[in-house]
C-alpha cells in the first residue's frame, strides 16, 4: 500500500480521554473502499465530545474513533465497487443512510432514523491513517481540487443545505447570524448562489474580519448585553433600511435567534443552524403575524455534489478557513488549538 503501513488512531475514550493507538488496517466489504486518510479538519462537535463527552442524547459510553470531516485517497476496493479505483483522491461524505425508508426514499436521507453517523456516538469516526467507507459515499475530486478542500466539503454541504432551505436565490438579502466556520460557509454559498446584500453578526471582531475578506458587505458586531429588536434595527440601517430576505442563525444562542426573527422582513425565512440550548424563548408571536417562517436544518442530503461544484469551478474558495495544520502525531495539541480558538483559529486540519 505504501506509505506508513501503521494505523495511528485518534480514539475518544470518555470526556476528556482521547488518545492515539495503533489499530489493524481494516478490510472493505463488497460495497466499500479502504480509504488512506489524508486530511481530516475538526469541528466544533468532536471538540464537544471531547470536552463534554456528549451531545445531546448522543453519548460517549464506549471508545470511539472521533473526525468527521475528511478526505483520502482510495487503497483498495471491495469487489462490487466500480465508481472508483485504487489512487482516486476522494472526499467522505459522513454519513450513510439505510436507503430503504420512507426519508432514504424521499430523498432527505440526512432524516433517516438509521443514518451511521462518523463519530457521532457509537459509531466510529475517521482521524486515523486507513479507514473504509461506502464508495457510493465517497466523492472523487478533480486533480485541481486539494485533500484539505476536499475534507472542507463537509461543512461546506452543511452551508449549501442551509441555502436550500432558507431560499436563497438571485438577489436575496441575507443575514447571518455567528461567523464561525459554518456562519462563514453559509456566506460563501450564499454568495455563489446570487444573494445581493449579506450582513454578518458575531461577538468576534476577527471572525467578523474574515467574513469580510471573504465578501461579507456588512458585518455587525455584536455584545453579550446587545438587545435583540435593537440589532434587527442595526441590520435594517446596514442593508440601507431593508430588512433581510432571509436568515441564516448559525450561533445556536438565544439573543441571536431573537435577532434572526426579529430582523427578517414578513414573508421571509429564518433557518436555524446553529444548535445550542435545547429549549429557547423566541419572539414567536412576531414571527406567525408576519409569515416569517421558521426552518431547522439537519446536516445535508444530495449537497456533496453541488459542494464539490462550487469548490472545483472556483465559485467558492474555502481554503481561506483552514487556519493551523497539524499531524495525526499532534492531534491532541490541534484540538487544544480548535478548543481554545488560540491565534485566531478557524478550521483546524490534521494530516494523516
Ligand atoms: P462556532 O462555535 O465556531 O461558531 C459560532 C459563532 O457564533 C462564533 O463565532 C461565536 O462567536 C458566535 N456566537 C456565539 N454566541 C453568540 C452571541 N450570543 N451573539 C453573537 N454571536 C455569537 O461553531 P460552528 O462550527 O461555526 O457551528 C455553528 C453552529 O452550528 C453550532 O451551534 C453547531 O453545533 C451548529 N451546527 C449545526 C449543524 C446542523 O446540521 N444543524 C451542522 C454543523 C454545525
Ligand atoms: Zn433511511
Amino acid at each position: 500500500m505504501g506509505g506508513t503501513d501503521d494505523n495511528l488512531t485518534a480514539i475518544l475514550y470518555k470526556q476528556g480521554d482521547l488518545r492515539l493507538e495503533n489499530r489493524p488496517i481494516p478490510e472493505p466489504k463488497d460495497d466499500e473502499v479502504l480509504l488512506r486518510m489524508s486530511a481530516v479538519g475538526i469541528c466544533g462537535s468532536d471538540v464537544h465530545y471531547l470536552t463534554k463527552g456528549r451531545i445531546g442524547d448522543f453519548i460517549v459510553t464506549s471508545p470511539m474513533i472521533i473526525g468527521h470531516e475528511a478526505a483520502g485517497i482510495v487503497a483498495k476496493c471491495g469487489k462490487n465497487v466500480k465508481n472508483l479505483k485504487i489512487g482516486d483522491r476522494v472526499a467522505v461524505e459522513p454519513g450513510v443512510p439505510c436507503r430503504r425508508c420512507d426519508h432514504c426514499k424521499t430523498g432527505q436521507y440526512n432524516l433517516c432514523p438509521d443514518v451511521v453517523f462518523c463519530a457521532t456516538p457509537p459509531v466510529h469516526g475517521n482521524l486515523s491513517r486507513y479507514y473504509t467507507h461506502d464508495a457510493d459515499y465517497c466523492f472523487k475530486l478533480p486533480d485541481h481540487v486539494s485533500l484539505e478542500e476536499g475534507a472542507l466539503l463537509e461543512p461546506l454541504s452543511v452551508g449549501v443545505q442551509a441555502c436550500r432551505r432558507a431560499g436563497v436565490t438571485l438577489g436575496s438579502t441575507v443575514l447571518i447570524c455567528g461567523a464561525g466556520p459554518i456562519g462563514l460557509v453559509s456566506l460563501l454559498v450564499a454568495k455563489s448562489m446570487g444573494a445581493g446584500k449579506i450582513v454578518i453578526a458575531d461577538l468576534a471582531a476577527n471572525r467578523l474580519a474574515v467574513a469580510k475578506e471573504l465578501g461579507a458587505d456588512e458585518v455587525l458586531t455584536v455584545e453579550m448585553s446587545s438587545d435583540a429588536a435593537e440589532l434587527a434595527k442595526q441590520v435594517k440601517a446596514k442593508l440601507g433600511g431593508e430588512m433581510p430576505n432571509v436568515t441564516i442563525e448559525c450561533s445556536g444562542a438565544e439573543s441571536m435567534i431573537k435577532l434572526a426573527i426579529l430582523a427578517t422582513r414578513s414573508g421571509g425565512c429564518v433557518v436555524l443552524v446553529g444548535l445550542g440550548p435545547a429549549e429557547v424563548t423566541i419572539p414567536v408571536v412576531n414571527a406567525a403575524v408576519r409569515e416569517v417562517d421558521i426552518r431547522g436544518v439537519f446536516r445535508y442530503a444530495n449537497c456533496y455534489p453541488a459542494a464539490l461544484a462550487l469548490v472545483a469551478s472556483g465559485k467558492v474558495n474555502v481554503k481561506r478557513l483552514i487556519t493551523h495544520n497539524f499531524k495525526l502525531e499532534e492531534t491532541l495539541e490541534a484540538f487544544e488549538t480548535a478548543r481554545t480558538g488560540k491565534g485566531g483559529a478557524i478550521k483546524v486540519m490534521i494530516h494523516c
